[in-house]
């Protein structure tokens, strides 16, 4: 039997974290990882380039966070923003923010994150074990047993960080699930957050691949108009991209058959002035054939269906008038899109779901149920939006969670 302090299930950036921050506090740790290597999903965030957090004080990190709002308000003053910056940047890593507020580092290198806590943990002598997926926990005594294959680890306290069920190839399968139900927590249904959105509209097929760079796209959410504005893409089976993934956070768990959205295509264009714009510009040069004007904008596949859906494809402008004007004007601001549905959870960004924070006491991460158990990260039914909020919330639950098994 080989005796610990702490043991963390999970080497994500959550469990990298509570490592550190526990044996900061002289504890020693274990970390059992599935994979043979360390931060698979981390290696991926931001299509590589990790963004690591966003810039803000921590009361508008917490109110992004709603409706988990209450939850994460202790950890995200525990361990803020600029506090996760100023780690990195004492360990080597400078990072900024970009014009939207996301945080990347300046090397734009998610391995240049990951390899930075690994010479943390190596450092502060915490044990990983590769490739060993912890099958069962018991608790005998007060103490956390882990058997492997080749040998049974004991500890005071444990800490589940296993994430999620989105993008499992990366080694999030749910198993935290499992382990929590087994030591009596209730799970919340596992659901898609962050995800692209299937329409029933068959052109999005044919503008797969084409993006927008600034789009706001809007729901009606029993009877509250919710938008989200960001850059947005076209699927084979619908749409996708931040704005439309903070709108599924919305609609998680809502959204039947039929749910129509809109798209605001010129989102920093009030309706008036763009009605204005179009009356100046087509009357000073009437022969132009509309789709044309409307490429100037956007890529022309795009145009093509915009025209379409306003009735005013081949059109010169000179023979647009005022109601077909409005009209186009419309289509802008109000594209409809029906949702049939969202794509399957195991590709979206996150998981909404998971361990009940009702179970949780979220000053320290601990559960209500049993002494000495912690959880951090995504494992918790808890997510944000895009933009760095959810590897922000798994660092700063996991230093509040390593920081607190330290004390048991
Ligand atoms: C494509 C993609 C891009 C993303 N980009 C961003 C971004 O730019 N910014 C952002 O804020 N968020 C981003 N996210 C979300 C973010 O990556 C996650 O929220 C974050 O990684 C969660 O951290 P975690 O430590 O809780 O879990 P994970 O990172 O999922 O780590 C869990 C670890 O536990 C291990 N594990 C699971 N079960 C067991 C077991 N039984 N035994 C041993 N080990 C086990 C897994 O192998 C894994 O290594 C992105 C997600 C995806 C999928």
């Amino acid at each position: 039997m080989i005796d610990t302090d702490i043991s963390i299930i999970g080497a994500g950036p959550a469990g990298m974290m509570a490592a550190i921050s526990a044996a900061e506090c002289g504890k020693s740790v274990a970390i059992f990882e599935a994979n043979t290597t360390a931060g698979r999903k981390l290696l991926v965030t931001g299509r590589g380039r990790c963004n690591l957090t966003h810039i803000g004080k921590p009361d508008e990190i917490i109110k992004a966070f709603t409706p988990f709002d209450r939850f994460v308000r202790h950890c995200i003053y525990e361990f803020t923003p600029d506090e996760l910056m100023e780690f990195f940047r004492q360990h080597g890593l400078d990072s900024a923010p970009e014009e939207d507020g996301c945080v990347f580092p300046t090397t734009n290198s998610a391995s240049d994150v990951n390899r930075i806590l690994l010479e943390e943990l190596q450092k502060k002598d915490v044990k990983i074990y590769y490739g060993k997926k912890v099958q069962t926990i018991t608790n005998e005594n007060g103490l956390f047993i882990i058997p492997t294959d080749k040998f049974t680890v004991s500890a005071k306290a444990l800490i589940i960080t296993t994430g999620g069920v989105s993008w499992p190839q990366t080694g999030s399968t749910g198993d935290g699930y499992k382990f929590a139900s087994a030591f009596g927590h209730k799970i919340v249904e596992p659901i898609a957050a962050l995800v692209p959105l299937i329409a029933e509209e068959k052109f999005c097929a044919e503008l797969a691949g084409l993006g927008v760079q600034k789009v706001s796209v809007s729901a009606k959410i029993n009877g509250k108009k919710i938008s989200s504005t960001g850059a947005m893409i076209f699927t084979h089976h619908g749409i996708g991209g931040p704005a439309v993934f903070d709108l599924s956070r919305n609609l998680a768990g809502i959204a039947g058959n039929n749910y129509k959205i809109s798209i605001d295509f010129v989102p920093d264009i009030n309706a008036d002035v763009l009605e204005k714009n179009f009356t100046e510009d087509f009357a000073a040069n009437p022969k132009r054939n509309v789709e044309l004007v409307v490429s100037q904008f956007f890529p022309r596949a795009l145009a093509n269906i915009i025209c379409l859906h306003s009735e005013v494809a081949q059109a010169q402008v000179g023979q647009i008038n005022k109601k077909l004007r409005k009209k186009l004007v419309d289509t802008l601001k109000n594209f409809p899109l029906t949702i049939v549905s969202s794509q399957e959870i195991e590709r979206a960004t996150v998981t909404r779901g998971g361990v009940d924070t009702a179970e949780i006491d979220s000053k320290t991460m601990q559960s209500k149920i049993l002494k000495g158990l912690f959880f951090a990260g995504e494992v918790l039914n808890i997510d944000g939006p895009c933009g760095g909020y959810n590897l922000q919330f798994a660092f700063s639950s996991g230093r509040l969670a390593g920081k607190n098994a330290a004390s048991i």
